[in-house]
């Protein structure tokens, strides 16, 4: 056997132990073709494979690098906390250091619950509606993730307002036939559907900045009437922003859908990415009467043995204090906004038809000529044109995520110089 360090070897290797040669599926390149990448270690706003290759990194861990790899003062923090220990299994210091710092971020919130991954996050928002409404129905949309708790892995039915289909083997019909699946951004489906069953539905859960199906928001309007249904029915408003939380803005995607609509505020929130800047970090939160239902206060239950580790915590909040400091969001903004100006003129004078949008430290972008505002519309983009641009990228030494319906990240160790790297790259893959 050999014992070549290539990215090939690796896979192959990685394939006889590890099913399909990956710990999460999206790094198998099975959308984009080829043979995924080995990352050896990374710095700033570089990763570098098995064979040494340097590459611009938009994926940063798909969202938490924001600080761009081995930020110094993160380090330090994580490397204080693992001589202090690893794991307790008590409360400490730090958990509650932590929570008082995102509470004062996210003022929907008066407490929250950390875990360890957006997943569990989302999964016990789900079950803390469903506990604190005493319902059972749930609302999701199509094109959103929400982690891959078996009620939320549902495709929309036939028709509207008919539960949706498992899409993963192994959930039975039974266990989504609580979850009904609409059409994101559409006004009069939700309308009908509150119209008919509102009453009966504990949450909505809505991430109101897809990042699972590249980069789509949730219009204005939508929202609005989204919130005044919940409230209306007494349904909760659940906000996945575990792709969004910290990211597209300091307080997450609330706090810009709260300057749209006077009083806007989700029910519950749930993070994750960000908040552990890199380390398996999440969590979930509400006004205080909604997560007094938790365990051991109140009847909903939730546990985690590895909930608020302390070497997670301190990563979550040396990241949490230094994104908040200062003009860090305004020089982030202008950096992804820069990337995304670069490549969209690079396509114009490369004659392709090419969209985007961006928020914060997160883009995306399309081969169409207008902005998707569904599922449907992402899915009718250009794939063939997405794949072969993904490879000419990465052998230009720039790396997208290996998916066209997947956002792309910036962060704040991105220089200038890479940016128009990446813009110049981009033109010369193009034409
Ligand atoms: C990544 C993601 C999740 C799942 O988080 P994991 O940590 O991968 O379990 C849930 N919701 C959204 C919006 C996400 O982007």
């Amino acid at each position: 056997m050999s014992t070549e360090k290539t990215n090939a070897h690796l896979f192959e290797r990685a394939q006889k132990v590890i099913p399909g040669g990956v710990n999460s599926p999206v790094r198998a390149f099975r959308a984009v073709g080829g043979t995924p990448r080995f990352i050896a270690r990374a710095e700033g706003p570089y990763i570098f494979d098995a064979e040494g290759t340097r590459y611009i990194d938009y994926i940063g861990s798909w969202g938490p690098m924001i600080l761009g790899h081995g930020h110094p003062a993160v380090l330090e923090a994580v490397q204080k906390a693992a001589v202090d220990g690893f794991s307790f299994g008590a409360p400490t210091e730090r958990e509650i250091e932590l929570a008082e710092e995102i509470l004062s971020l996210v003022p929907s919130m008066d407490q929250v619950r950390l875990v360890s991954s957006g997943t569990e996050a989302a999964m016990s928002a789900l079950r803390l509606a469903r506990g604190a409404t005493g319902r059972s129905k749930i609302v999701k949309f199509e094109g959103c993730y929400h982690g891959h708790a078996d009620a939320l892995l549902v495709k929309a039915g036939s028709g509207l307002a008919t539960f949706g289909f498992p899409t993963s083997a192994g959930v039975p019909a039974e266990v989504v036939q609580h979850t009904l699946v609409l059409d994101y951004n559409n006004v009069e489906q939700i309308e009908e559907v509150f119209k008919t069953q509102g009453d009966g539905i504990a949450c909505v859960m809505i991430e109101p900045i897809a990042g699972n199906m590249n980069f789509v928001r949730a219009s204005v309007p939508f929202m609005k009437r989204l919130r005044e249904l919940c409230t209306q029915h007494g349904t909760m408003l659940v906000f996945d922003e575990v792709m969004t939380g910290f990211r597209v803005a300091l307080g997450g995607a609330q706090s810009i859908y709260a300057k749209a609509i006077p009083g806007f505020e989700p029910d519950i929130s749930v993070f994750g990415k960000v908040i552990g800047g890199g380390m398996p970090l999440a969590a979930f939160g509400a006004k205080r009467a909604v997560m007094q239902q938790l365990a051991p206060l109140g009847p909903v239950y939730q546990a985690g043995t590895l909930s608020g580790n302390p070497i997670a915590t301190a990563c979550g909040l040396a990241t949490l204090r230094e994104i908040r400091k200062p003009a860090y969001f305004e020089a982030l903004s202008a950096s992804t906004r820069s990337l995304l100006d670069g490549l969209l003129a690079s396509a114009k004078q490369a004659g392709v038809a090419m969209v985007g949008d961006c928020e914060g430290g997160m883009f995306g972008f399309f081969f169409a000529s207008e902005l998707p505002q569904t599922y449907s519309t992402v899915m009718a983009t250009d794939k063939e044109r997405f794949n072969r641009f993904f490879h000419a990228m990465l052998d230009r030494g720039v790396y997208f995520a290996p998916a066209m319906y997947e956002a792309g990240f910036v962060s704040s160790a991105h220089t200038a110089d890479d940016l128009r790297a990446t813009a110049a790259a981009a033109l010369d893959a193009l034409r």
